[in-house]
């Protein structure tokens, strides 16, 4: 394949070399490649106890300790299991209310379509145009009826940032459980959860350039423990709420994979606010260039922008030597519009003129340069043959 500039991190990562040379270890015959459930020799118990290491490892770059962190398969189904976990084990009649907002993941949103089948109701929280939840909203919201929060902490299409603080205090203060899709602020941003009321936290490996197929679901530990109703049911891993054998050599690498973000975390978000900010610059004054979110309150990993009357996918067939998108990668195969972009109050052309760009750890200044000047050519071209 044609070495594109991949400019579309917030969809997926490439795996770090380092990541996949300690994969490597837990594979194959010479390495450590037992069953962790297979108490009776010696494989399955070293295999056990690197999962264990790597368990410690995540929790405390988290704020978190080993007894909260549960491995599952993506943070699809970390999300699954926190929201229907919750409502399969509390619903009832007094409490039959879940919270959260028009521009989740749909991974949420979809498993709020799910739990609204079962009669619990649904409450949207509409955002501001720059794309945050408005507390005062959301505290309005909440009633003695409701069961749980789910808000995310970055947006995954236009980067914006939840205060998710400040909500955790809310639903503590009305005793509410809390969860946070932090898929994209995991490995990005520092979280020390046990400062935060934060109850159920998702996310997954290959967004911060571990493996696909490997996630938490974080459960904080509390006075009245929080018991959520298993999804799976089999073999009763991970304390019984999500059976199956664990797969050592994604575990391994998704907690290789933090210990690096966290390393480079500081240095990193520093490298990549300048090459937003280059970018920015670069192009904000193309002739109808306009921003959805945030520049102050958003993340520097992502950038959403449109071009007034320049269809994205022309724009994207453009730029053929750079791979963005329009939306997020769960939108991009279907003909749906961007439900984010609709939550901000766009119209149908506005969302159609938008593109999604995300930076990562081998974005580069030259890559960035090259991206400004594409677009221009890009653009100029489209407009001379409107
Ligand atoms: N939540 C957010 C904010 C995301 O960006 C994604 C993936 O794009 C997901 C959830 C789903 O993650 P996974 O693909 O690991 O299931």
């Amino acid at each position: 394949m044609k070495k594109l500039i991949y400019l579309d991190y917030a969809s997926t990562t490439p795996v770090d070399k380092r990541v996949l040379e300690k994969m490597n270890n837990y594979l194959t015959i010479e390495g450590i490649f037992g069953n962790p459930s297979s108490y009776t020799h010696a494989y399955g118990i070293e295999a056990k106890n690197a999962i264990e290491k790597a368990r410690i490892n995540i929790a405390n770059i988290i704020g978190g300790t080993e007894e909260e962190i549960i491995f599952t398969s993506s943070a699809t189904e970390s999300i699954n299991l926190a929201i229907k976990g919750i409502i399969y084990n509390y619903f009832n009649c007094q409490k039959e209310y879940v919270i959260t907002s028009t521009s989740e993941h749909k991974a949420v949103l979809e498993t709020c379509n799910f739990i609204k089948k079962l009669g619990v109701k649904i409450i949207y929280i509409q955002n501001s145009n720059t794309g945050i939840i408005n507390l005062n909203l959301l505290e309005k919201q909440i009633t003695n009826k409701t069961i749980l929060v789910s808000i995310m902490h970055i947006n995954n299409e236009i980067g914006t940032i939840n205060d998710i603080n400040k909500i955790g205090n809310i639903c503590k203060k009305k005793n509410i459980f809390f969860h946070v899709d932090a898929t994209q602020s995991v490995g990005k941003y520092s979280l020390n959860l046990k400062e935060m009321n934060i109850d159920l936290l998702s996310f997954s490996a290959h967004k911060f350039y571990g493996p696909k197929g490997i996630g938490v679901l974080y459960i904080k530990k509390t006075k009245d423990k929080i018991i959520l109703s298993p999804l799976l049911h089999g073999g009763g891993q991970e304390k019984g709420i999500r059976s199956g054998t664990l797969a050592v050599h994604q575990i391994i690498g998704m907690s290789t994979a933090l210990s690096i973000a966290n390393d480079e975390l500081k240095k990193e978000k520093k490298r990549i606010k300048i090459l937003k900010k280059k970018l920015w610059n670069g192009i904000k004054n193309i002739s109808g260039i306009y921003l959805n979110g945030n520049l102050k309150n958003s993340s520097p990993y992502i950038i959403n922008i449109g071009f007034k009357n320049i269809f994205n996918k022309i724009l994207m067939i453009e730029l053929k030597n750079i791979a963005i998108s329009s939306s997020s990668a769960c939108n991009s195969n279907i003909h749906n519009t961007s439900h984010v972009l609709k939550s901000l109050g766009l119209t149908e052309k506005l969302i159609h003129n938008s593109i999604r760009i995300s930076l990562g750890r081998f974005t580069t200044k030259k890559e960035i340069s090259i991206t400004i000047k594409n677009l221009y050519l890009a653009i100029k071209k489209i407009r001379k043959n409107l």
